[in-house]
């Protein structure tokens, strides 16, 4: 995979302020008010970064998190987990793995088959609606 790299000036210029905020400052939406959270149709998230399919509407469960949840990304080579110390809590950072945009965080407390939650905000994403896959 091809890394993309480009400079805050230029994600400027293709971001609006919270998608900026969240993708490459690390911010986070506030629950329950993102565009996709709770987004039921079939089709395929991407990074609204750099356009690479992150996960499949297949995998996105309702956590009552208000941010959407998907038990697994839609290829293992998709996205990246790094360990976060921000905030006085150890997390894991998912980030996407061709233009290291922030996502959100990774928790061991997700449904079955995988036991996962791919906590992501809606900031870091674009919907492409389409079949379910
Ligand atoms: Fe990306």
């Amino acid at each position: 995979m091809d890394k993309i790299h480009k400079s805050d000036a230029d994600w400027r210029e293709q971001l609006d302020e919270q998608q900026f905020q969240v993708t490459r400052c690390s911010a986070t939406e506030r629950a329950f008010t993102g565009k996709y959270w709770d987004n039921h149709e079939d089709g395929t998230y991407t990074c609204v970064c750099c356009g690479a399919p992150l996960f499949a509407s297949s995998t996105k469960f309702d956590s009552g998190s208000g941010w959407p949840s998907f038990w697994e990304p839609r290829e293992d080579a998709s996205v990246a987990v790094k360990a976060d110390h921000s905030h006085g809590m150890v997390r894991e950072e998912v980030v996407c793995a061709r233009c290291d945009a922030h996502l959100g965080h990774l928790f061991p407390d997700g449904p079955r088959p995988t036991g996962l939650r791919y906590c992501i905000n809606s900031a870091s994403l674009a919907f492409v609606p389409g079949a379910k896959e």
